[in-house]
């Protein structure tokens, strides 16, 4: 299968290079062309001037674009993707996207003869490059199992949720999970702080205890007491996808205050810290709201 690769960010590119030391025949495209050189510099893959050229030959397109928004916009023109597309190809959506855009984006495709699955990803820049992240698809069972070879280069849980939009669904209540432990254990960190309890004893209890998460278990541990703070996944993305979550519950009408509030409380912090700033910087700002320091 002939494989093009669309959008080298952060851990697209790490996947991007799974698929291809797994041995695709691999095209990529990113809109900072210089990213597109580097990465074909380091690898066996061919980088193209527009995404048409870069889709042309291919069986398999993924996209790993920050929102489904982004990746819609891409699909017109003169150099976009429908121009490119071979009939019987199969566009995987590997972004953290929107459910109903994803419908939009399948529609338009099938008009032209192209299958499409939501295939987003979890388990971080490090999960990529091990080819040990978890792939939530939405889509038709049989198009994924088509593409399950290229998927299982960089994924080792590959689970198949739904109909189209449910990978998105599935991924926007992850992340909104996620973006709930953070806060929260922030906020009760800071609070054993003031109560003289160090993070590091709090951690050991929580952690041994029922109100532990991957958040107290691994992302505190290696990044706020170490005060590392790598960048590896953009906050802004993070409130992105907390927005997803609450956007849907409110089209489902799904009474959801704390997905609700965990949304406000994460565009405060984007608003505060900016587009580079890493998601659990975000504790930065609730060390400052309570005056302490996680240590
Ligand atoms: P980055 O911000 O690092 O990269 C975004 C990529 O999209 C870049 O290649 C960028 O190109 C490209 N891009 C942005 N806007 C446009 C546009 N309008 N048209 C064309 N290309 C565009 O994001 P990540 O790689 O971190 O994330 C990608 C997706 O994966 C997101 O949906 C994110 O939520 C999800 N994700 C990320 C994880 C992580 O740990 N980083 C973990 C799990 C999911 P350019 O180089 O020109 O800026």
């Amino acid at each position: 299968m002939n494989v093009a690769f669309i959008g080298l960010g952060a851990i697209g590119t790490p996947m991007a290079r799974r698929v291809a030391e797994a041995g695709f025949p691999l095209a990529v495209w990113n809109r900072t062309t210089s990213r597109a050189h580097e990465f074909a510099a380091a690898t066996k893959a061919h980088a193209e001037p527009t995404p048409a050229d870069a889709v042309r030959d291919a069986d398999v397109v993924i996209t790993c674009l920050p929102n489904s928004p982004e990746v819609l916009s891409l699909l017109d023109g003169e150099h976009g993707l429908l121009a490119g597309l071979k009939r019987g190809a199969t566009l995987v959506d590997c972004t953290s996207g929107e459910p109903a855009t994803s419908r939009v984006i399948a529609q338009r495709l099938r008009q032209q003869g192209v299958d499409f699955i939501d295939a987003p990803v979890s388990g971080g820049v490090s999960g990529a490059e091990k080819g040990a992240l978890t792939v939530m698809v939405g889509g038709d069972a049989s198009v994924l199992e088509r593409v399950r070879p290229v998927l299982q280069s960089f994924g080792q849980k590959i689970v198949h949720c739904g109909a189209v939009g449910a990978g998105d669904a599935l991924k926007a209540v992850n992340n909104a999970l996620l973006a709930v432990h953070i806060w929260s254990a922030a906020e009760g960190l800071a609070l054993l702080a003031k109560e003289g309890v160090s993070a590091k004893v709090a951690l050991d209890v929580i952690n041994a205890s029922s109100g532990r998460s991957n958040a107290s278990m691994n992302l505190f541990p290696e990044r706020v007491l170490t005060r590392a703070f790598p960048r590896t996944f953009r906050l802004a993305l993070l409130d992105k996808d907390v927005g997803i979550a609450a956007a849907v519950a409110s089209a489902d009408a799904i009474p959801a205050p704390v997905l609700q509030l965990t949304s406000a409380l994460w565009k405060t912090a984007h608003n505060a810290l900016g587009e580079v700033a890493d998601h659990v910087e975000a504790v930065k700002l609730i060390e400052q709201w309570a005056g302490v320091e996680i240590a």
